[in-house]
């Protein structure tokens, strides 16, 4: 069998744990026979993050600018137990926040729907992908316990000395203040990763806020949106046949709920957080959720929504028997090489992503999956197995 040929290299982000074993099986199994994988390797493994003081995070990240298209393997985010265990000489940030501020990307998390895993939501037929603004708001607040009695003030300096002041309030006794703010650069580039988003993937766009109680704020973010889309993106919306829709975020809420899906939910920071669980969590799985970092440039890069697994990483450790779900990593492999294929205008390649991703739900729909799913399936012939013998018989059927 001739191999699929690629031009550009895909940026391989390898990672730590449970995650970077399913990466290695992946690669052997389901791309390295049908492909000749081209990959500028990047290995974020905590180890070698360590070694060059994480400076692999940044070359992989400028390496994803350069190319354009990157897949990323689960990485360890250091805590006071991880610098233990791996001797770290310092608590490195998170890979995805490092990545995130050079890339100065949205990220867009969406459920990978198969039958046989019901959505809580009876209606739901379609994935609802979120898109989370990642800065500022409550992320970046300064709160202050308020001590006793006094006047509370809000108050701007500008460079020239020029003041504007706004009394917040008069309190009568002890109680509690916030103040955050938002930059018109990030929302900007937020609402173009979306609305780039959305024409990439043939989607509606949503987007809510509380505009008709925070009149500065949220309206701010409101009218960005509003700006850029009449400027930039409404012809070409209308050409594709999708639609940009604003709502209040209470109206939004009870409209997806209702909803068949199959459209983006572009949320504020904070917004973003609580619904990304809730939708996620209503879909099914964690192990089925695909995550996409999409920068305004149209750099993207391809992940899986959790984490390494460590629970699972120590018991393989052991030599004992591991059943890992594969779904959301094979998933950041099929985007990143579909979205390869058609930049570099490959049509084998292109094909070959629909092919894999469909011989991964066909597995999943005739009742061969890992434990995970097993547990929740509506299939009533199920065989539940090892991350291992998942893989293979995905590979059984691409053949
Ligand atoms: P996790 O890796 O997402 O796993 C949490 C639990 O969810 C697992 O113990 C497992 O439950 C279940 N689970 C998650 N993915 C699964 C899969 N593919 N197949 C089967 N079950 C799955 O989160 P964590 O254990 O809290 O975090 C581990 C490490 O991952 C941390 O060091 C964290 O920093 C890192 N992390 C990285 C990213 C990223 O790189 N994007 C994201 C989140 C966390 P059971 O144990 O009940 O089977
Ligand atoms: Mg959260």
């Amino acid at each position: 069998m001739q191999k699929i040929r690629m031009t550009t290299p895909l940026v391989e982000m390898d990672g730590d744990e449970m995650t970077r074993i399913l990466w290695k099986m992946i690669k052997e199994e389901l791309l390295l026979p049908f492909i000749d994988l081209k990959t500028e390797y990047y290995d974020l493994g905590l180890a070698h993050r360590d070694e060059t003081e994480d400076q692999v995070t940044i070359d992989s990240a400028n390496a994803a600018r350069k190319y354009g298209v990157a897949v990323k393997c689960a990485t360890i985010t250091p805590n006071a137990a991880r610098m233990e265990e791996y001797h770290l000489k310092e608590m490195y940030k998170s890979p995805n926040a490092t990545i995130r501020a050079i890339l100065d990307g949205t990220v867009f998390r969406a459920p990978i729907v198969v039958k046989g895993i019901e959505p809580t939501v009876k209606t739901w037929k379609k994935p609802i992908t979120i898109a989370r603004h990642a800065y500022g708001d409550v992320y970046k607040a300064v709160d202050m316990r308020v001590p006793a009695s006094g006047k509370a003030e809000l108050v701007f300096t500008g460079d020239d000395g020029s003041q504007i002041r706004e009394t917040i309030h008069e309190f009568q006794g002890p109680g509690i203040l916030q103040a955050m703010h938002n930059l018109d650069s990030s929302i900007g580039s937020f609402a173009r990763s979306c609305f780039n988003y959305a024409l990439e993937t043939g989607q509606d766009l949503w987007f809510a806020t509380k505009d008709t109680i925070s009149k500065k704020y949220d309206h701010t973010f409101k009218d960005i949106f509003q700006e850029i889309f009449e400027k930039e993106y409404e012809a070409r919306f209308d050409a594709e046949g999708i639609e940009y829709f604003y709502t209040l975020i209470d109206d939004a809420v009870a409209r997806v709920i209702r909803s068949e899906g199959g459209y983006i939910w572009a949320c504020k920071n904070y917004d973003g957080d609580v619904m990304s669980d809730m939708v996620a969590t209503a879909f099914g799985s964690l192990a089925m959720m695909t995550s996409v970092l999409v920068a305004p440039d149209g750099t993207t890069e391809y992940e899986a929504a959790h984490g390494t697994v460590q629970r699972h990483y120590y018991k393989h450790l052991k030599g004992e028997e591991t059943s890992t779900n594969s779904v959301a990593t094979i998933f950041a492999w099929t985007g990143a090489l579909r979205k390869r294929g058609k930049l570099d205008e490959i049509p084998e390649l292109v094909e070959f992503a629909d092919r894999l991703e469909k011989a991964t739900l066909d597995t999943i729909e005739s009742g061969t999956m890992t434990k995970d799913l097993a547990l929740i399936t509506s299939l009533e012939e199920v065989r539940a197995v090892n991350s291992e013998d998942f893989i293979k018989a995905v590979r059984e059927r691409l053949e």
